[in-house]
């Protein structure tokens, strides 16, 4: 078994840079405990406060990519066919949707609250990708030339060295039967077998405070000077989809997943987060830069086809712009980008907007919504741009030394089998859940067809008849 570990370890430098983990998985558990840690005060706040709750969410936050890990034959595509589901919004409707009848607030027990902790975590992964894929990667792109590949396990390998992963999440609670039960739609038989081999590989391999860290150090020096610009803006806060960027979104997001679970409609507050961020302003007047894109983040999965935006200058001339979908598309996205055609003024004041009536996965209506925002000046003409003064900037905590380990997990003894999962009083002759219309994965095009090469295993217990690489952009 050590010998397998081992083995598999020296194999993680040359597996991370493959498209497997995208937003690396240190950078999913981390923005999510970063976003339930400067929650405002209130009710999400409270709930978060019980570390075996925090936990399942920041475990939550690490699933989602589960799947994706090395697997071998039959069990990879099980394993990637959940995976991919978990990160878009139909599979959250069908949680919440699931929760709301089967196991409504307030939760008196720690597994039920622990299981809307893991969806509050799987929600906020799959929003992590949509942000970061849709908008830092283009800046990648741009600055360093360079993309996926590089910033995934790049900006963990950051992370690592900047001394800022201290979050420790384990899988001692894993909602099993509500899963397998939600996957039931897929076809694709994924079983309980199918997600513990996936979650322990993920665990052995790289979530894990013996190891993991160690991996993701020599992987931030791998990357350091491949992708420089990333390297010196992946915390910026001013940067749309940079990880403290995203510390944001992911805290209204799940507080709009809070008030779904409560019989809120994601319509009545339907975008719970802009870019730019008032005050902030668009960094750019250049239309050919992804700093001058407008970004609307949404409660809930926006039809997209439906969804109209507008943007206006302050004279109420329209903005020719082009909106786009998430880089994957999707029939219900949780962000619309808005790409000016043309340059904007420097220093100028614009409105972007959605019009009422925008249908969201939750079936309510979005209320008409428009943000208002300054476009940056042009250096040397700051007398349209007053200084802004200290802008507000999530808490991230202080970096750990160098060589420091991580925090504890709590040590719970909670039984993945002894909750309500399996004292819900859920009848077999119950109707199936109501849910999304779109079970199956979003119609996104696959951008590149997963390739695949294969070690021998030897006697790895992980893989026992060798392991398949399986890719996947996301
Ligand atoms: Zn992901």
């Amino acid at each position: 078994m050590k010998r397998c570990l081992v083995a598999l370890l020296l194999l993680v430098p040359l597996l991370i840079p493959v498209d497997a983990v995208a937003h690396g998985i240190w950078g999913h558990v981390h923005v999510t405990g970063w976003a339930i840690e400067n929650l405002p005060e209130g009710e999400l706040q409270e709930f978060f406060s019980e570390p075996e709750v925090m936990h399942a969410a920041l475990f939550g936050a690490a699933f989602t990519d589960s799947g994706y890990w090395p697997q071998g034959g039959e069990l990879a595509q099980r394993s990637r066919a959940y995976s991919e589901h978990t990160h878009w919004e139909p599979f959250i409707q069908d949680f919440v949707a699931w929760i709301v009848q089967n196991d409504p607030p307030p939760w008196d027990s720690l597994a039920s609250r622990q299981r809307v902790a893991f969806l509050m975590g799987v929600a906020s992964h799959g929003l992590q990708d949509e942000i970061f894929d849709s908008l830092f990667l283009y800046q990648i792109q741009h600055h360093d030339g360079a993309g996926q590949e590089e910033a995934d396990p790049g900006t963990d390998g950051f992370l690592a060295l900047d001394g800022h992963i201290r979050f420790q999440p384990t899988s001692a609670f894993l909602p099993y039967e509500t899963l397998l039960e939600l996957y039931e739609g897929l076809g694709a038989g994924v079983d309980r077998d199918t997600i513990e081999r996936s979650v322990r590989v993920m665990e052995l391999v790289y979530l894990d405070h013996a190891n993991g860290l160690g991996v993701a150090r020599t992987l931030g020096e791998q990357y350091k000077d491949v992708i420089p610009w990333a390297r010196a803006h992946y915390l910026d806060p001013d940067v749309p989809g940079s990880l403290v960027a995203e510390v944001e979104p992911t805290g209204r997001y799940m507080e709009a997943i809070w008030g779904r679970l409560h019989g809120r409609t994601a319509g009545a507050d339907p975008v719970v987060f802009a870019y730019p961020a008032t005050p902030r302003r668009l960094r750019s007047h250049d239309a050919s830069l992804p700093d001058s894109w407008v970004t609307f983040i949404f409660a809930a999965g926006v039809r997209y086809d439906a969804a109209v935006p507008t943007w206006v200058d302050r004279e109420d001339e329209p903005v020719m712009f082009a909106p786009r979908n998430t880089r994957w598309g999707g029939t219900w996205p949780r962000l619309i980008r808005l790409l000016p055609e043309a340059n904007l003024e420097p220093g100028g004041w614009y409105t972007a907007g959605l019009g009422e009536g925008v249908e969201l996965i939750d079936g309510s209506e979005a209320v008409a919504f428009s943000h208002e925002f300054q476009v940056a000046c042009e250096e040397g003409d700051p007398d349209d741009c007053e200084d802004l003064g200290e802008l507000y900037v999530p808490d991230i905590g202080e970096p750990n030394p160098p060589d420091a380990g991580l925090d504890a997990a709590p040590d719970t003894d909670t039984d993945p089998d002894s909750g309500p999962d399996n004292d819900m009083g859920r009848d077999a002759r119950d109707p199936p859940l109501d849910g999304a219309d779109d079970v199956s994965s979003p119609d996104t095009p696959d951008p590149a067809p997963p390739t695949a090469s294969s070690v021998k295993g030897g006697s790895c217990e992980v893989a026992a008849d060798g392991v398949n690489w399986s890719l996947r952009r996301r």
